[in-house]
């Protein structure tokens, strides 16, 4: 893997360059979430499939308010003391899910260390009121570590998601630099425990940024450790800097090393590897075939 040190903020390359699609459904989506006064890590971090996905009529919500405790150097999210939790949040995501028709729902929220619980309860709360609605959506939610307190992740795990996804963000060695308040060995027991508690009726996933300076073996081991803790779906995609206060890219790296990559993660026994330059964490989620099994 080539590095390229950029300030100001380097080139795209092409396999980058996205057409902003807007159709009609994406003015829908906009205007319904609006109305349901919702936040999406779409908007929140920037994400550069938040045309595409708006366009399908497909978003991830961000729930527990577009505050975070943290300040990771590759996200776009404020870091800022939150707001109090909003009651009638699980309710509104309910009806976005019903109103939207979503089959795939993913559920993701800042890291609140403020809560006692980290928030557990709040997304216990909205994924039982989404299932409520809409007992058909496949309901994936995308957690911080809560601190890896086994109490938050069973109040999660009560309300039964059939995807609990948690990122490892980056490899091992870049960890202390790329993430706030977070450990690599944290994050891999969060995952542990949630495949202990529940084998065989919750799937785990996981997702990695690349381009941030890791190595290729870096990420093998990665993808390794995260077999090891019985990990299922894998996301890999590439790191883009949000502004320029954020981590530099350090490398654009290439649809063929993805390739590369995803194939040796498939070769691990993932049951599901979405790997390219675009994927993100939630990126054409419902893509994973067997989730609706799950729980
Ligand atoms: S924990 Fe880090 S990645 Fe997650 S929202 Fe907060 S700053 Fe962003």
């Amino acid at each position: 893997m080539t590095a390229t040190e950029s300030k100001p903020r380097p080139r795209l390359p092409d396999w980058l360059r996205l057409p902003l699609p807007t159709t009609d459904t994406f003015t829908r989506t906009r205007s319904l979430l609006d109305n349901l006064k919702l936040h999406t890590v779409c908007e929140s971090a920037r994400c550069p499939n938040h045309w595409e996905c708006w366009s399908k009529g497909t978003a991830t919500f961000m729930i527990a308010g577009d505050r975070c405790t943290r300040a990771c150097g590759f996200c776009a999210v404020t870091t800022a003391k939150p707001f109090a939790l909003e009651v009638d949040e699980p309710a509104r995501v309910a009806e976005a899910t019903r109103r939207m028709r979503l089959k795939h729902i993913v559920i993701t929220a800042v890291a609140r260390d403020d809560l006692a619980d980290g928030g557990a309860d709040h997304f216990r709360r909205t994924v039982e009121a989404v299932r409520a609605l809409s007992p058909k959506t496949v309901i994936e939610v995308l957690v911080p570590d809560f601190n890896d307190r086994d109490a938050a992740i069973e109040t999660v795990l009560a309300a039964n998601p059939d995807i609990f996804n948690h990122n490892l963000e980056t490899v091992r060695r870049l960890t202390p630099s790329v993430r706030s308040r977070a450990t690599y060995d944290r994050s891999l027991s969060v995952l542990r425990k949630v495949k202990a508690c529940r084998r065989d009726s919750i799937y785990t996933k996981s997702g990695l940024m690349l381009g941030l300076g890791e190595t290729e073996d870096e990420v093998l081991t990665a993808l390794r450790d995260l077999r090891q803790v019985g990990c299922d779906i894998l996301t890999l995609g590439q790191y883009l800097q949000p502004t320029l206060r954020h981590l530099p890219v350090i490398a654009f790296v290439s649809p063929e090393t993805f390739a590369k990559l995803g194939e040796r993660a498939w070769k691990m026994g993932f049951a599901h590897v979405a790997s390219g330059p675009l994927v993100r964490s939630s990126y054409h989620a419902d893509k994973f075939p067997h989730a609706s099994q799950a729980g």
